[in-house]
Formats: structure tokens, C-alpha cells, sequence
């Protein structure tokens, strides 16, 4: 994903129909609780060092490019993780089309649900595909990266609470969606006026047919960079402006059990991620946790093969995971 111009902006909130600054009809396109939580129990632990080894167990395919052998192999490998976990494992395969290089890539979106047929849910997701090029660095340019960052903390995160949740169910209904082709997008420079979609092509179309007919979910939960050292989680706009009621409660509820050094609630920019395609296609307003740094940008290492496990710290794992984890028992 990356940060987007004003003129992208714009195109954005034409596409959701009303202005960013006309807060009454932005409820209509992705309503928001507003009720009264009462803070329940807490949640089971979240176990930061098995989030870092699923990192690495990721890392070690080698980079997870769509269309490559090792991207192959991580999907059945998250496959046979999820099914450890929950209730029904859902795969979705088919190919997308990159818009502006119109390369066509293979993409496998894979759905694990906790409690399928309680209507009250909540969507966790994350991108799992790699960047197949390293454009943000100096070297090396045309070779993938280890993404253990982009993507690999957001999966390996989203694991470990289904591994959790096993153990100790909630009394909702989660599924974890796990989408692919979301970083053969385009950078600003060749795609200026950012008015074609050229990241998130596997959440588009989950969105679009998703995998059990008629899907929702009260709101939804987006990772994407969860695990580096010196993360920070400010307030990403689309969120704010589409499902900030759920997004103050996800960063209250971080607030008061500890990680106020990572979720601060500055306003961060307008990241064209994941959530915007649930939100645009699907209409479920979701929240985007995803790393911006004060000075700007989503840290050195981002789209670099400086991207590797040494970027990893567990703190920041354990922060988001934690976090999460307490929002989906607070339900
Ligand atoms: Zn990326």
C-alpha cells in the first residue's frame, strides 16, 4: 500500500458517494456501534514468541510472490494452521489483473471462521503475498524481499489469536481472512492521479464474492506492518473517517491496557490498504492498524530488503496482538 496524494483523497470520498467532511452520511455507508460496551472479561495471553517463530516459519519459504513455489507452499501452509484453530476453512482461488501493467497473478484468499453461524462477527485481516520487488531500496531493486514485516507480522499475528481463541472461544463469531495480491500495486509515480486500483487486488475481489453469500460483520480489524521495532499506530484517516467509533474503541482499549506508547491518537495519513476495498466493496467499516512514523512514511525498512527478521521486535507483536485480542472479548 502506500500514502496517497490529495487528488487521491477526493477520488476516494466521491467513490463513498459524500464528502470526507459530511459526517452524518458517512454513517449510512458504514454504520457504526455506538452503544454502551461493557468491559468483560479479559482476554487469554497473547504469546509474542510464537508469533515471532510463525514470522520465521513464513520468512523461511523464501518470498511469498504470487505465482512463485514458496508462495504455493504458504498457502497451504496457513491453510493447515487455520484449520488447527477454527471452526470452517474456506479457500477462494482464482487470478487477478494488475490494471496498469496488466501482468495477471494467481491469488488465494483463505477464510477460517470461528462460530459461522452466530450473525454477530467481527472480519480480522491481513494481506499474506509479498512484494515481489525491493523499489523503496537502493540496491537490488528487481528482487523480492523477505516481507518478514509486509506481510509476515499480520499473519503470523492473526495465527496466534486463532490459536488462542481454541482454547478459550469468544461468544461471537471471527473470521479470519487472509487475502493475497495486495502489493503488486503500482507506485505514485506511475500511477499519478492514483485513480486505478492497483494494490488490494485479492481483498477486491473477496469483497466483491465473498465466500459465503450475503457476508458481513459488525466491523472489521486490518494489519498490515504490525511487527517492527519502533512501530507506531497512529489514527489512519479512512478509518477515522468511516469507522472512527470503532477505531477510538480499539485504541482506548490499547490505551488502557498498556501499549499508549504504541497506539497514539495523532492523526496519521490516508493509506490506501486493504480496509479501504472492504469498506468501498463490502461495506464494512473497518479499522486499519498499520505502522506511520511521526517523520512520515511506514519506517526504512518499508518495500527495502531491510524488511527481513531483524526488523521484528516481539514488543510490538505482543502490543497488537494483545490489543486485538481484548477488543474481540469486549464484544
Ligand atoms: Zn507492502
Amino acid at each position: 500500500m502506500f500514502q496517497k496524494i490529495i487528488a487521491s483523497i477526493i477520488i476516494f470520498c466521491s467513490l463513498f458517494l459524500f464528502s470526507c467532511h459530511d459526517d452524518s452520511n458517512e454513517v449510512s455507508l458504514a454504520p457504526q456501534l455506538v452503544e454502551n460496551k461493557v468491559v468483560s472479561a479479559t482476554a487469554p495471553d497473547f504469546n509474542a514468541d510464537n508469533a515471532y517463530e510463525l514470522i520465521k516459519q513464513q520468512v523461511a519459504f523464501g518470498p511469498r510472490v504470487p505465482g512463485s513455489v514458496a508462495h504455493k507452499k504458504c498457502a497451504e501452509w496457513i491453510q493447515k494452521e487455520i484449520k488447527k484453530y477454527v471452526d470452517t476453512v474456506y479457500e477462494q482461488k482464482t487470478t487477478v489483473i494488475q490494471p496498469i501493467s496488466n501482468v495477471k497473478y494467481p491469488c488465494i484468499n483463505i477464510i477460517g471462521s470461528i462460530n459461522p453461524a452466530l450473525t454477530k462477527r467481527i472480519l480480522l485481516l491481513c494481506h499474506w503475498d509479498s512484494r515481489p520487488w525491493a523499489d523503496e531500496d537502493v540496491v537490488n531493486q528487481d528482487k523480492p524481499i523477505d516481507a518478514a514485516d509486509d506481510a509476515g507480522s499480520g499473519v503470523a499475528i492473526l495465527l496466534e489469536i486463532a490459536a488462542k481463541l481454541k482454547t478459550t472461544k469468544p461468544d461471537i463469531g471471527v473470521d479470519f481472512l487472509f487475502v493475497d495480491v495486495e502489493d503488486v500495486g503500482k507506485s505514485e509515480l506511475e500511477n499519478p492521479s492514483n485513480d486505478i486500483t492497483t494494490f488490494c487486488l485479492g481483498t477486491t475481489y473477496w469483497a466483491l464474492h465473498p465466500h459465503v453469500p450475503n457476508y458481513t460483520a459488525d466491523f472489521g480489524i486490518c494489519l498490515d506492518m504490525v511487527g517492527a521495532k519502533g512501530a507506531q499506530f497512529p489514527l489512519e484517516g479512512y478509518s477515522a473517517h468511516n469507522a472512527g467509533d470503532y477505531q477510538k474503541r480499539i485504541w482506548d482499549i490499547a490505551n488502557r491496557i498498556g501499549y499508549s506508547s504504541y497506539f497514539s491518537y495523532l492523526a496519521g495519513g490516508m493509506i490506501t490498504d486493504d480496509h479501504v476495498e472492504v469498506m468501498r466493496n463490502i461495506h464494512i467499516p473497518t479499522v486499519d492498524i498499520i505502522n506511520l512514523q511521526p517523520s512520515g512514511g511506514f519506517g526504512k525498512h518499508w518495500h527495502t530488503h531491510q524488511d527481513n527478521m531483524s526488523i521484528i521486535d516481539k514488543a510490538t507483536l505482543k502490543a497488537v496482538g494483545q490489543t486485538v485480542m481484548q477488543v474481540l472479548f469486549e464484544n
